[in-house]
């Protein structure tokens, strides 16, 4: 199977950071890809507050959504309530997953008015941090949304009533299977608009929009083997994250690469006493 991406910019309120979000819409126009927009009801998180607030962002999201661009609820006030990390356990630190059903409900309820009172219709949710447990899914369900921009399986599924498009990279590539990019627009620096135009340029055959998966009739359901995909590719995530925070490990994997993949593996496995040994060293010195 050909690999596929879509785009998501997450994090869209009305005083976010304008120019940021017009130089990535720019790119995106350029090659008419219309990323899935997260619209954060009623913004409560300052770290999101980026820029002047803009009086007529409600008739402008509405305006982008009669234009062929997807709108997803971004969770409700995007406040981290918890340090639950959720299904997914993707980062220790959620607005619903921890929280009882009837909570998680009614803030699930109030975004989704919120939306609705300004024009918007969104079936489609995101969570803030990709944190969600059952109860989240449960009071989906019960208010009819439809779909769930998350999971980390190759393709989407579906379970518990709710189709699951798994959103797995937060810098543009291409992934094994189907795979949404999340774009965090307030973060970007001057090297990641270079970034997500390179990649367009080169694979924008690759990108589809968001309405192609929801159009589909049929998913598969979420099968002991979409399981097993899933939690290989968490399991595999948590690695890259911990060899990129670990000094000792990337210092290991420079000093022991080489271009031939048999003369790399024999580095790695001799290596490996002198990355225990200064583990061991390294844990003495703490006491
Ligand atoms: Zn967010």
């Amino acid at each position: 199977m050909t690999n596929v991406c879509l785009f998501r910019l997450d994090d869209i309120t009305p005083d976010m950071d304008w120019s940021k979000f017009y130089r990535v819409k720019a790119i995106f126009d350029k090659y008419k890809v219309r990323p899935l927009l997260g619209v954060v009801p009623d913004n409560g998180d300052a770290a999101l507050v980026r820029g002047e607030y803009h009086e007529d962002f409600w008739e402008y999201m509405a305006s982008l959504e009669r234009s062929g661009w997807l709108i997803a609820q971004h969770g409700y006030r995007h406040v981290y309530e918890t340090k639950d990390a959720g299904l997914l356990g993707l980062k220790k630190a959620s607005e619903f997953a921890g929280l009882p059903y009837e909570t998680q409900y009614d803030k699930l309820k109030k975004g989704r008015e919120i939306l609705q009172k300004n024009g918007l219709n969104a079936t489609i949710f995101m969570a803030p941090g990709h944190t969600y447990d059952r109860n989240t899914l449960k009071a989906l369900r019960r208010l009819e949304y439809t779909c769930v921009s998350d999971g980390y399986a190759n393709l989407p599924y579906y379970t518990k009533g709710l189709l699951f498009v798994p959103s797995r990279s937060a810098r543009p590539r291409l992934s094994p299977g189907l795979d949404t990019i999340c774009i965090h627009c307030n973060d970007l620096g001057e090297r990641d608009y270079g970034e997500l135009e390179n990649f367009l340029e080169a694979n924008h055959q690759h990108v589809i929009p968001f309405s192609e998966i929801l159009d589909q009739l049929w998913y598969p359901k979420k099968t002991w083997k979409v399981r097993m995909q899933e939690r290989r590719n968490l399991l595999l995530y948590r690695i890259r994250r911990y060899a990129a925070g670990s000094e000792r490990l990337q210092a290991y994997l420079q000093e022991t690469w080489d271009a031939d993949s048999r003369r790399r593996t024999r580095n790695r496995i001799l290596g490996l006493p002198r990355l225990v040994h200064t583990r061991s060293r390294g844990r003495r010195r703490q006491k």
